[in-house]
């Protein structure tokens, strides 16, 4: 640290991402992107004629995509704010509605304690049960807000519409922020709960479940005073944040929604393929409902696994934290990038066995 940096960020933990090879021939199985390339829609999009506009700045109201996410969602585009990147939506909405502190479960998202510890957010932490599952009892009268993943990061567990109902109507003075990064991966949004509920924000991206991790575009779904206060502080700190690019991905994105289905019901098949495959091999873990899954071996530790994966050019995420130190986090990829996985895992539990 210089001695310029002010003292204030002494304590800073910055967020820690997946690894990021620099040469290639890795299976990237770390940090969750899509096996699958974007829609035709969206790659048409990157034309010369597009590129030459990139001289001029875009609508720093996002207007265009809000309206497409507004229409696919079924909700007004006041009830819709466009970001770059679902991380960026985050911060706005701790920076927005957790001035009574914040309350999310001990094993999540990595970002939140981040975002708490950068704009000194008083935090509760709570934790979830024995099997990582989240009990809604936990959260009722916090007398903060809450955020929380659903389905989670790393677990994969997923909360109903009854049991969200639950968490909003035992905390209606305050916002429960609901980050919906892996929904499209079989379960029911709770954007649609926006209409009932003025303290509902959802979170969403395009990162994972369509295919567009690159080009840094998420949102927010809530009632239209919700969002304008969120546009206020974007608008005070960064209202160009989604490149017209960006923009033009996300618009298409949505208009090709049929084919981000197709993959999402792939990776689906291929991530049930997958757990049998791993159970045989003497895995066990969480019932996860998103695009990756969270598993720990029998007699493996977590960290030798995810080493010995490296070893084969095999990227998975382990996270050294006591209560999750057995498991790793495995990225759904394509059908052969599966096969590949339990070719290697059957190698390295003959080896360990
Ligand atoms: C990947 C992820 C995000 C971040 O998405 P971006 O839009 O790429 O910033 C947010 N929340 C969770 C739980 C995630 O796993």
């Amino acid at each position: 640290m210089s001695r310029f940096m002010n003292r204030k960020y002494d304590a800073l933990k910055p967020y820690v991402p997946g690894e990021i090879p620099q040469d290639t021939g890795f299976i990237k199985l770390n940090t969750n992107e899509s096996p699958y390339a974007p829609s035709e829609g969206v790659l048409n999009c990157f034309t010369r004629e597009n590129a030459a506009l990139l001289r001029l700045y875009e609508d720093p109201t996002n207007r265009a995509l809000n309206q497409a996410i507004a229409g696919y969602y079924k909700v007004q585009p006041e009830n819709i704010m466009a970001t770059g990147g679902s991380d960026e939506t985050i911060e706005l909405a701790m920076m927005a509605f957790a001035q009574d502190g914040i309350a999310y479960p001990d094993e999540t998202y990595g970002f939140y304690q981040v975002f708490t510890n950068l704009h000194q957010i008083p935090t509760t932490i709570i934790p979830l049960r024995e099997d990582f599952s989240l009990n809604p009892d936990d959260y009722s009268n916090t007398g903060t807000a809450i955020i929380f993943a659903n389905p989670n990061a790393p677990t994969g567990l997923y909360l109903d519409r009854s049991q969200v109902r639950k968490i909003l109507e035992s905390n209606p003075d305050h916002v429960v922020i609901v980050d919906e990064a892996y929904v499209d991966f079989g379960n029911e949004s709770m954007i649609p709960l926006i209409k009932e509920y003025d303290n509902l924000l959802v979170i969403q991206t395009f990162s994972k479940s369509r295919n567009l991790a690159g080009a840094r575009i998420g949102f927010a779904a809530g009632n239209a005073e919700l969002i304008q206060d969120l546009e206020k502080l974007r608008n005070s700190r960064n209202p160009y944040d989604v490149t017209r690019m960006s923009q033009l991905a996300g618009i298409a994105a949505i208009q090709d929604a049929a084919y981000y289905r197709s993959c999402c019901e792939r990776i689906i098949i291929t991530r049930e393929w997958t757990r049998r495959a791993l159970r045989e091999l003497g895995f066990h873990g969480t019932d996860s409902h998103s695009n990756f899954l969270f598993e720990a071996h029998a007699t493996i530790p977590g960290d030798v696994i995810q080493a010995k994966l490296k070893e084969h050019k095999i990227l998975v995420r382990y996270f050294n934290r006591e209560r999750i130190k057995d498991y790793n986090r495995i990225t759904i990829g394509t059908e052969e990038d599966m096969k590949q996985l339990v070719s290697v895992l059957k190698e390295i539990c003959n080896e360990n066995s």
